[in-house]
């Protein structure tokens, strides 16, 4: 049978010009890159190479890029080596309540070392209002985190504008950009952020490798000790393999980031449209003119999330209901719940989202089988009038 994947902001696939560039660094160049040797040498050029490329995607300088294993590490070191350097000094973080678990669970942890955090809310758009974190920054406030695309509702906050508020109060600034890096255009210095993470994964490149973009001067504490890599910001055998494979698919996104997101944007919003008109009672979450180009979380009425991400896999199309890390899981969707969303919206919630390898067959066929699934699974719901569903 036919597959179709739209799931992309669980994970992507590795595209071909990244796997190309990866595999030597499985096979003969396998060296250590803290070698002296000269097969040393040549990974360590390669993992420097990357580094440009990943600080050429972002507008930032090669030496402001750390390697780290994945999204969750990158976005932990930046919360917790932060709080380690202002140790005595303050002890107030100011973030959203529709963070990646990456930041809320560590919010959570260092919570219960003493460390307060307030967490500023957001309205049914999904996008959080600058003047409430603006509200929410205190004397003792040492880091404002607050994420660039959310994974859910695909929202795109107004980084540039929390980034200068920040600044103008002194305190550091973090965004989680795994969702957008590579989907969006990134400037740091635009942005007005110290500290940016991101993740392989999200942008055709594999899993467990990640990014820590650190602005020069900004005071950090490492997580990990040991052999001293990373400029003793991450110590570790450094995964030359995936950081080569990170530089290339950042690489790839630099070049076709006119094209690329653009493409998607068209195929997101001829799907949108194609199951609006055939579907009744449907609602968009999100503010749909803030979206990452690839992502439509959308809501229907009367019948379940759960019912119908099953009913599309067995006819082929993998989507998700909330984010990956939360699903098994039946609470609803914090990010929706954040949003303020009735609980049938919820409960009723796909995302699909959109990338690389998806194509208009693929957009086209989605809007041909669901709108026969929804009316199947409304029909034997009870809450729904079966003459309305088969209008
Ligand atoms: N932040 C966001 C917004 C994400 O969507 C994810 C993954 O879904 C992460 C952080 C964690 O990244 P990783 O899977 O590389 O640990």
């Amino acid at each position: 049978m036919r597959r179709i994947y739209m799931d992309h902001n669980a994970t992507t696939p590795i595209r071909p010009e990244v796997l190309e560039t990866l595999l030597p660094f499985y096979q003969e160049k396998f060296a250590n890159p803290s070698s002296v040797h000269s097969e040393g040498q040549e990974t360590r050029v390669a993992v420097e190479e990357a580094r440009e490329k990943v600080a050429s995607l972002l507008g930032a300088k090669p030496r402001e890029i750390v390697f780290t294993g994945c999204g969750t590490e990158s976005d932990n070191m930046a919360i917790r080596g932060v709080l380690a350097t202002n140790e005595g000094k303050g002890h107030h973080i100011v973030t959203t309540a529709i963070e990646h678990p990456a930041v809320l669970e560590t919010c959570k942890s260092v919570e219960t070392q003493g460390v307060d955090v307030t967490y500023v809310a957001v309205g049914r758009s999904g996008v959080v209002d600058p003047d409430d974190v603006a509200k929410a920054i205190r004397d003792d406030t040492v880091l404002v985190s607050v994420m660039h695309g959310n994974n859910e509702s695909g929202c795109v906050q107004p980084i540039a504008e929390i980034g200068r508020i920040a600044a103008e109060g002194g305190v550091i600034f973090h965004t989680d950009a795994v969702q957008s890096t590579g989907k969006i255009p990134i400037d740091v210095n635009e942005m007005n952020t110290d500290l940016l993470a991101l993740s392989g994964h999200k942008l055709n490149a594999p899993k467990g490798i990640g990014a820590l973009y650190i602005r020069e001067g900004t005071p950090m504490d490492a997580l990990i000790y040991g052999g001293h890599q990373e400029r003793n910001r991450r110590s570790g055998t450094e995964n030359v393999a995936g950081i080569v494979a990170l530089g290339r698919a950042c690489e790839l996104a630099r070049q076709e980031m006119e094209e690329g997101p653009a493409r998607l944007k068209r195929l997101r919003n001829r799907l949108e449209e194609g199951l609006q008109e055939r579907i009744p009672e449907v609602e968009i979450n999100g503010d749909r003119e803030r979206c990452l180009p690839g992502t439509l979380n959308m809501s229907f009425r009367a019948v379940g999330g759960e019912p119908l991400l099953i009913n599309l896999d067995l006819a082929g199309v993998a989507v998700s209901t909330g984010s990956a890390c939360a699903s098994g899981n039946t609470e609803p969707s914090h990010v929706l719940k954040a949003m303020g969303l009735p609980k049938d919206l919820m409960e009723g919630s796909l995302r699909f989202s959109l990338g690389w390898g998806n194509t208009e067959e693929d957009v086209d066929y989605v809007i041909e089988v669901l709108p026969g699934i929804v009316s199947r699974l409304r029909a034997i719901s009870g809450k729904w009038n079966e003459e309305k569903v088969s209008a």
